[in-house]
């Protein structure tokens, strides 16, 4: 296993870094700086999955947050990843490596996740502000999981995850997944939506919450963004955790996450950018 060659820590911290929150019994989010991961899963028992691995350079404090949320030497089923940008995979390897476990992704996600594909390359000319024009800094170049990484089941179940099924939401990746539960309408959003303006360094630091499309320099398909924000909308989620940003929920998130669909091209979609469609702006 290998990470991409432009593998690098990247020096960004948010007011929330290491905080954890318990959304739900069985649902924690936690913020590595300036990434959210997910604990799915009751704390008294030991069977949990954890979805997404955070920034480089952070398996130890996940690691520490597992254990003392789960007990010692406790471990995930499984590590599932709604796509494979740095920031959601930056510690895989360590983690991989410490658990010997299982990961999982979309189809279409795996050539960036089998050292087979990179990323466009993330956009600092996109609007937005100064996070978005440092974004050339960000790592695009493809990790390699090996045989360590497989296909999510085409039936939609996620092993060790039961309840929860996946859905395809591409735009931000060609393979980004997003997990819901229908009974209690739990979503884990990935970066197809986030509750945070990711390109704002001062809303990044503070976290202010802000219904948001993705991460704009990393998007290079909006109108598939746009379809997939209406696909997530359509579920009527009840919480939703996404990649950035703090948890949102009932009133606050329903109203917010139908002006952004039904908005999408004047909020989510950058006025210029190299990956913006005109046709999308109106
Ligand atoms: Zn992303
Ligand atoms: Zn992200």
């Amino acid at each position: 296993m290998t990470y991409g060659a432009d593998y690098k820590p990247i020096p960004a911290i948010s007011a929330t870094s290491g905080e954890g929150v318990e959304v739900l019994q069985d649902l924690y989010c936690y913020n590595v700086r300036i990434v959210n991961i997910c604990l799915v899963g009751n704390p008294n028992g030991n069977n949990f999955i954890l979805v997404d691995a955070g920034m480089p350079g952070s398996a130890n404090e996940i690691i520490a947050t597992i254990e003392e949320r789960f007990g010692a030497n406790s471990r995930p089923k499984a590590i599932v990843l709604t796509h494979g940008h740095f920031d959601h995979v930056g510690s895989i390897l360590e983690l991989v490596e410490h658990w010997k476990v299982s990961v999982y992704a979309h189809p279409l996600e795996l050539p960036y996740l089998t050292g087979k594909k990179s990323y466009p390359e993330p956009d600092p000319t996109v609007e937005g502000g100064i996070i978005a024009k440092l974004s050339s800094l960000f790592p695009n170049e493809p990790i390699n999981l090996g045989s360590h990484v497989q296909a999510l089941p085409s039936n939609g179940m996620i092993p060790g995850m039961e309840g929860f099924c996946w859905v395809h939401t591409p735009g931000h990746t060609p393979g980004h997944v997003s997990y819901f539960r229908d009974h209690d309408g739990t979503l884990i959003a990935g970066d197809a939506f986030v509750t945070v303006k990711q390109e704002s360094l001062y809303s990044v630091l503070t976290q202010k919450k802000e219904i948001s499309g993705p991460p704009r320099y990393f998007t290079p398909d909006w109108k598939a963004a746009w379809e997939s924000v209406k696909k997530l909308q359509r579920l009527r989620p009840s919480v939703a955790i996404t990649g950035h940003g703090l948890p949102m929920m009932g009133e606050e998130l329903s109203t917010s996450l139908k002006m952004l669909a039904d908005n999408f091209g004047r909020i989510a979609v950058p006025d210029y950018g190299k990956y913006v469609g005109q046709q999308l702006k109106h």
